[in-house]
């Protein structure tokens, strides 16, 4: 009858329920040891410029190496991690572990190039964050200007008052601030007079089509013109083909990360790109703007 597997869906459901309750559980307890275990890496994804070609900076992304799990990509540990603040001490580690790498390859020879470090908002409410980055900055050496803190719009929803006291404190470090998955938030436009803010970084959803979507290709160049106007570098986000490549490049988005050029790699992978001079073949030449 209806009844009966309308009890049996439910059942279903709510073992289902457990199984994901217990899967969380689990994550969560392997979470609190994987920084002793140090089970946690970084790997990075180059930025390229698009009218040189060449890398001009990379983004760190978190990796977890579990000894069951195998590699597991932040979308199954970061909300997670976020909400039992777990992120803060992760967190912490990635600053530290991106601003070291990014001062090795300083000393590797490659003097310049940016390192991206994503801020989730946990972090953000931490009153030691101003001084934690500091410490960092102090302890590796690291040019300030170097380093970009990658901020979501959703940080901003709560104290916006508080949230822009903070960037100022951030931008008086000397470090550059971004905004991350830009045009998924729940953006206003007001924030991007009021905020100290150096980079747009477009989201990947807007990209993905826009060789062949009219209202992708009318946005994205709208962000970009947008960016420009205030004085912003923009970057672009997921670029997996030629013709996205080229649409970004005729419409002068300054860079760009994604599977096109290369995925996120292990430091040492990065390293050897940097060594062999990898960078975008058919670069078209320097073209002067408007
Ligand atoms: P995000 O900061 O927007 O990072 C970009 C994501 O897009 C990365 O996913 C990257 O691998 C992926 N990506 C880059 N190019 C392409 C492409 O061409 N095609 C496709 N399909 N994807 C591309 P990843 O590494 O899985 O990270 C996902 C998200 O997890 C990040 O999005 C960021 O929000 C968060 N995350 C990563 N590392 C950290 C971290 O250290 N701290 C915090 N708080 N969040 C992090
Ligand atoms: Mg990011
Ligand atoms: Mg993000
Ligand atoms: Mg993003």
């Amino acid at each position: 009858s209806a009844k009966k597997l309308g009890r049996n869906t439910f059942q279903f459901y709510r073992s289902a329920m457990n199984d994901e309750a217990q899967e969380r559980l689990r994550i969560e307890s392997a979470l609190r040891n994987a920084l002793e275990r140090d089970e946690f890496v970084l790997h990075y994804q180059p930025q390229v410029d698009l009218q040189t070609g060449q890398i001009v900076g990379m983004e760190a992304l978190l990796r977890w190496q579990h000894p069951e799990l195998g590699m597991v990509p932040p979308a199954r540990f970061i909300s997670l991690a976020e909400e039992t603040g777990l992120i803060v001490p992760i967190g912490a580690w990635v600053l530290r572990t991106a601003c070291q790498q990014a001062r090795a390859l300083q000393d590797a020879g490659f003097p310049g190039l940016r390192m991206g470090v994503n801020l989730s908002a946990r972090q953000f409410a931490q009153p030691e964050l101003v001084s934690s980055i500091a410490a960092v900055l102090a302890e590796t050496g690291l040019d300030p200007s170097l380093l970009e803190l990658e901020l979501t719009e959703s940080l901003f929803m709560h104290d916006v008052a508080q949230g822009v006291n903070l960037l100022y404190e951030l931008k008086s470090l000397g470090v550059a601030l971004s905004i991350d998955d830009f045009g998924t938030g729940y953006s206003s436009l007001s924030y991007l007079r009021n905020f100290p803010i150096d980079v747009l970084k477009i989201d990947r959803s807007f990209v993905n089509d826009i060789a062949t979507d009219a209202d992708d290709a009318a946005i994205v160049v709208s962000v970009i013109a947008l960016a420009h106007n205030l004085e912003l570098r923009v970057i672009a986000e997921g670029v997996e083909s030629e013709e996205q490549l080229e649409f970004l490049r005729r419409h002068g988005c300054d860079e760009f990360q994604g599977f096109y050029f290369s995925r996120p790699v292990e430091a040492a992978q990065l390293r050897q790109m940097l060594h062999e001079g990898k960078h975008l073949t058919n670069a078209a030449p320097r073209r002067l703007r408007a």
